[in-house]
């Protein structure tokens, strides 16, 4: 089985390009499966301490919806905590820096 690390990173990568590729412009549906993807995953993440830290903090930070920028922005949010948890480097949450890491590697 994948080490916690190893499951964050494909986590994270996944969490990522999700939000990459989120409409500029999203359906009230396309918003509502977004929200329902999030919560899942902080109610099924194989990993009890990261799961029950990450509910708690979109409980407190909701997912933001509007946008892909918006989104986008979030998620990074959301991972910068964790690496703050962690003792981790932030990263920057500017669209740009994030569309380089995350957008152009995925594919429509
Ligand atoms: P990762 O943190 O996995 O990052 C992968 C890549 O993402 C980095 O190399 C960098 O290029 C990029 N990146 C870094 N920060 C950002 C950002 N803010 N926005 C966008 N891209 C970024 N591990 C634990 O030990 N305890 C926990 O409680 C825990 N909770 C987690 C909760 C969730 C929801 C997830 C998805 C993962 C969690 N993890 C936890 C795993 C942890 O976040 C890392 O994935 C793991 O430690 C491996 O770290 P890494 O240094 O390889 O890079």
């Amino acid at each position: 089985p994948p080490d916690v690390d190893e499951l964050g990173r494909a986590t994270w990568t996944l969490v990522h390009a999700v939000a990459a590729r989120y409409p500029d412009a999203p359906t009230a549906t396309q918003k509502i499966q977004a929200r329902r993807f999030f919560d899942a995953l902080g109610d099924l993440y194989p990993c009890e301490r990261c799961r029950v830290d990450f509910r708690a903090d979109i409980d407190a930070h909701p997912p933001a919806l509007a946008s892909r920028a918006a989104l986008s922005r979030w998620a990074c949010e959301r991972h910068n905590e964790v690496n703050r948890k962690l003792g981790k480097p932030e990263m920057s949450c500017a669209l740009k820096d994030l569309d380089e890491r995350w957008r152009k590697a995925t594919t429509h």
